[in-house]
């Protein structure tokens, strides 16, 4: 038999890798507490007509794709939101508003494997349906800021952009939805010039010409500089206005909350899936050209999959990257870990009185090994040590006729006897003495 590898663009975590992961895991549970967003399970495997409906051509390219032993076209989740969005137009349909909904897990992509890009990568992902108003923007960005910053990930920025505005415009010029899609899918990949041939192809006027143009040349970090210049531009487009104002109101509510949030605006920017309809962004930072995370506002979606019209928007942040960016930065965060232990017979025959004992700590909660491997005292605590494991119980004889154990701490060095009853106490306090 061959030795076997892990599928191109699929990885194993390792004990540590699988740490961070989970860390991060619950650090974004946590933030998702804090902001009242409930979370939910949705499966691996969903129809392939769900997640392709609105994907763009782009990503349906890129899906795990198959068909099942029943026959039925399904794909692996590239993404959260088609899930949600079924959600909210089926048995969340009759739920107040707005719900705020979690969910984290891997997804699929047949991308090009590369440094923070996998085929199977891991996301944390908020949405907040229900509301079309600029605060539901606001917290979306401050709660990502929130989980960036809880993370301990430093000099990170926001791009913001609004598609709305531009889509307002071809909507006045009645340009087709396939036309419009294909134009938001260049300006995705930066072709600005090809998306203005496009335009100027699908027979808009001069003056829309001229307005998009400009636009396309708006980005800044002085925010409201940018947004003051977007208004002017679009002085003949009355929706397209309104949009503009859209993203003003939102950035000011940021502004105002005194968050200290980095932001760059960019009226150029597009974002690969076509069901945006507002406020998008994404988030960087200088050690990585890859976004850390990304979302938007998608007013239409949840209609489109039978439910009722619901305005809403998300998030989705990658961990794997987040993870890579916080180790660029050197700042992968050590969790506040609770004390390891050890419990080790000193002969054969305190085996099953060492077990005792274990089952007596991790009853406290305490996370215990024994040692399997009937290794003397001296070798046992060596392995311990190369472990990093924090107390070794040793159980003997002698202590034992006076229902104690020593408890030996492996950093300080020190050992007492101490009563069985009351090691888990000891340990849990963190001080022998
Ligand atoms: P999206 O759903 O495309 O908005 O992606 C949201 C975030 O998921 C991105 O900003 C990345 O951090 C992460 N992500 C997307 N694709 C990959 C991938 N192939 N590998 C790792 N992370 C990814």
């Amino acid at each position: 038999m061959p030795l076997f590898k892990t599928v191109r663009g699929m990885r194993d975590f390792l004990p540590d890798e699988a740490k961070a992961m989970k860390n991060l895991e619950n650090r974004a549970r946590r933030i998702a507490k804090l902001y009242g967003y409930d979370e939910i399970i949705t499966p691996i495997v969903e129809s392939y007509e769900l997640l392709s409906a609105k994907a763009g051509d782009e990503v349906r390219s890129r899906m795990f794709f198959f068909k099942d032993l029943g026959g039925r076209d399904v794909a692996l989740r590239y993404e959260f939101t088609a899930s949600v969005a079924r959600l909210v137009a089926t048995a969340f349909r009759n739920e107040p508003k707005p719900l705020r909904l979690f969910s984290v897990g891997t997804l699929y992509r047949y991308d090009e494997p590369q440094k923070g890009r996998y085929r199977e990568f891991w996301q944390s992902n908020y949405e907040l349906m229900g509301s079309s108003r600029p605060e539901a923007d606001a917290e979306i960005i401050m709660l990502t800021d929130s989980l960036l910053k809880s993370a301990g990930l430093k000099g990170h920025t926001f791009k913001i952009g609004h598609v709305g505005v531009l889509r307002s415009i071809f909507h006045q010029e009645k340009l087709q939805e396939d036309t419009q899609n294909a134009i938001m899918q260049l300006m995705d990949k930066k072709q600005c010039d090809a998306a203005l041939e496009t335009v100027k192809n699908a027979g808009a006027s001069a003056n829309a010409i001229k307005t998009i143009q400009k636009l396309m040349k708006l980005k800044s970090n002085d925010a409201f500089d940018v947004v003051d210049k977007m208004r002017s531009c679009v002085e003949n487009y009355k929706e397209a206005a309104d949009e503009v104002d859209n993203l003003f109101k939102i950035l000011k509510l940021i502004s105002e909350s005194r968050c200290e949030i980095g932001i760059h605006v960019d009226a150029s920017f597009a974002r690969g899936l076509e069901y945006y309809t507002g406020m998008i962004f994404e988030v960087n930072v200088p050690e990585l050209d890859i976004a850390l995370g990304g979302g938007g506002r998608y007013d239409k979606l949840v209609e489109l999959f039978g439910g009722e019209p619901t305005p809403a928007l998300g998030v989705a942040h990658g961990l794997d990257r987040i993870l890579l960016a916080l180790q660029m930065q050197n700042a992968s965060p050590k969790e506040q870990e609770a004390s390891a232990v050890v419990v080790i017979a000193v002969q054969e025959s305190l085996i099953a009185e060492a077990m005792k004992i274990a089952q007596k700590l991790r009853d406290a909660e305490i996370r215990v090994e024994v040692d399997v491997m009937g290794r003397k005292v001296a070798k046992a605590l060596e392995n311990a040590d190369r472990k990093k494991i924090d107390y070794a119980v040793i159980v003997g004889e002698k202590e034992l006729a006076e229902n104690s154990a020593v408890v030996k701490d492996l950093q300080r060095r020190e050992q007492k006897a101490i009563k069985i009853d009351e090691i888990a106490n000891l340990i849990k306090s963190g001080n022998l003495s």
